[in-house]
C-alpha cells in the first residue's frame, strides 16, 4: 500500500516539475499554448492515477481527486474544468458499473465544490481552508458509497480512514511543494524587477533603458527614427533645501507618474540618476518627437506638486534632444542630448534644446 501511495506522489510531483518548468519558460509560449499544455499534463496525471490504485483489504481506491482539487485551488476555472472534462471522458470510456458514480462523486462534484470554495476565499487560502476543502471533497466522494453499495457502511468504515489519511497526507505534501515553488517564483520576479527598475520611482533604471533601447533599435524598421531626450528638474536642490528631502522624493515620484502616463510601445523612460531622466522615442520625424516632448513639458508646468500637507508648488524641467544617427553610438547620442540639456540650463531653464 505504501508503495502505491508513493507511486501516486511520484506521478503528482513529476507533473508538478513539468508544469513549473513550462511556467519558467512562459515568455516563449502564448498564454493559450501554456494553458493547453497544463491541461494536457494534468489530465495525463489524473488518468495515470486511475491505473495506480491503492489496495486495502481487497478494496481498491485511487487518489485522482488530488490533482483536480489542487487545480481548483491554484488555477482558474478554465484549466480546472477542461482537465476535469478530459478525465471524466476517460473514466466513462473505461466503463464498468462504477463509471457514473465515479465521475459524479469521485471527480465532478468535489472539484466543482473546491473551485467554488477557492473562489469565495480567494487564491490565498490558508492551511486551514485547504484542510476544509480536502475533508469536504473526501466526504463528497466517499460518503455516497454508503448508499450505493450493499454493506456500504462497513466498507466505508474499513477503507474510509485509509483513504482520508492518504488523501490528507498526499495533498499536504503537494501543497507544500507548490507553495515553496510559488514563493521562489515571486522572489525571482521581485529580484528581476529590482534589477531593472529604480526603487524610488519604479521607472526603468538606466542600464535597462539602454538595453531596451538597443533591442528596440534593432527590431524596428529603417523608416523609424530614434531620439534620445534627457530631462533635468530645474533648481531641484533648492526645492530639497526649502521643503526637505522627503518632499523632494515625493516630487520625483509624482514626476515619474507623469512620465509613465506618456509611456507607450514607442516611448521608454528611465530614471537616469538623481533628478535626471532619459527618454527613448521612436518617431517618423523630428517634429513628432518635439511635439511629444512639448506636451510632456507643458503637462509638468501645469501640475501642482505636493510638498507639504497643504502646499503645492510648480516645477519645471529642461530638456536636451538628440537624433540617434545610424553611424553613431547610443552613448554618443546620450552625451549629445546631455550637452543640449546644459545649453537649455544656460539659456535660463524650463526649455528644450534640439
Ligand atoms: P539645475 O536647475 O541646474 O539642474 O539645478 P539643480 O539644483 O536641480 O541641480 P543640482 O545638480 O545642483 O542638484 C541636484 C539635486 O538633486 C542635488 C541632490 O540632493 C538632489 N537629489 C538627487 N537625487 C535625489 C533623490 O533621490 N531624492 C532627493 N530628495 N533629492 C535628490
Ligand atoms: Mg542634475
Ligand atoms: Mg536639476
Amino acid at each position: 500500500m505504501i508503495q502505491s501511495i508513493l507511486s501516486n506522489l511520484a506521478v503528482i510531483l513529476l507533473s508538478h516539475l513539468a508544469i513549473t518548468t513550462l511556467i519558467g519558460y512562459r515568455e516563449r509560449f502564448s498564454k493559450l499554448l501554456l494553458q493547453i499544455s497544463i491541461v494536457l499534463l494534468m489530465s495525463i496525471t489524473v488518468i495515470s492515477m486511475f491505473y495506480l490504485p491503492i489496495v486495502v483489504d481487497n478494496f481498491r481506491f485511487d487518489l485522482r481527486l488530488i490533482p483536480l482539487m489542487t487545480l481548483a485551488i491554484f488555477s482558474g476555472w478554465r484549466i480546472t474544468l477542461s482537465t476535469l472534462f478530459i478525465a471524466c471522458l476517460w473514466r466513462l470510456f473505461m466503463g464498468g458499473v462504477g463509471a457514473i458514480p465515479g465521475v459524479l462523486y469521485g471527480m465532478a462534484l468535489p472539484t466543482v465544490f473546491a473551485l467554488l470554495y477557492a473562489r469565495i476565499i480567494g487564491r490565498k487560502g490558508r492551511l486551514w481552508d485547504r484542510f476544509v476543502i480536502v475533508s469536504i471533497c473526501w466526504a463528497i466522494s466517499d460518503i455516497p458509497l454508503m448508499f450505493f453499495l450493499t454493506d456500504g457502511f462497513s466498507i466505508l468504515k474499513q477503507i474510509g480512514p485509509w483513504r482520508y489519511s492518504s488523501f490528507l497526507t498526499a495533498t499536504m505534501i503537494y501543497y507544500t511543494v507548490i507553495q515553496i515553488e510559488k514563493n521562489r517564483f515571486a522572489m525571482k520576479e521581485r529580484l528581476e524587477f529590482l534589477a531593472t527598475h529604480d526603487q524610488l520611482t519604479e521607472l526603468l533604471n538606466r542600464q535597462e533603458c539602454i538595453r531596451l533601447t538597443e533591442v528596440k533599435a534593432k527590431s524596428t524598421s529603417k523608416n523609424v527614427k530614434h531620439f534620445i531626450a534627457m530631462f533635468d528638474i530645474d533648481n531641484f536642490k533648492s526645492l530639497n533645501d526649502r521643503y526637505g528631502h522627503v518632499a523632494g522624493d515625493e516630487t520625483l515620484i509624482q514626476m515619474a507618474q507623469i512620465f509613465k502616463s506618456f509611456e507607450t510601445d514607442q516611448v521608454n523612460i528611465a530614471r537616469y540618476g538623481g533628478e535626471e531622466f532619459m527618454m527613448h522615442i521612436c518617431a517618423q520625424n523630428r517634429e513628432e518627437a518635439i511635439t511629444l516632448l512639448e506636451s510632456i513639458q507643458e503637462c509638468i508646468r501645469q501640475t501642482a506638486f505636493r510638498v507639504t500637507q497643504n502646499q503645492t508648488i510648480s516645477v519645471t524641467v529642461s530638456i536636451g534632444l538628440a537624433h540617434w544617427e545610424e553611424n553613431s553610438s547610443l552613448q554618443d547620442t546620450i552625451m549629445e542630448a546631455d550637452q543640449k540639456l546644459y545649453v537649455a540650463k544656460d539659456r535660463g531653464r524650463d526649455q528644450m534644446v534640439v
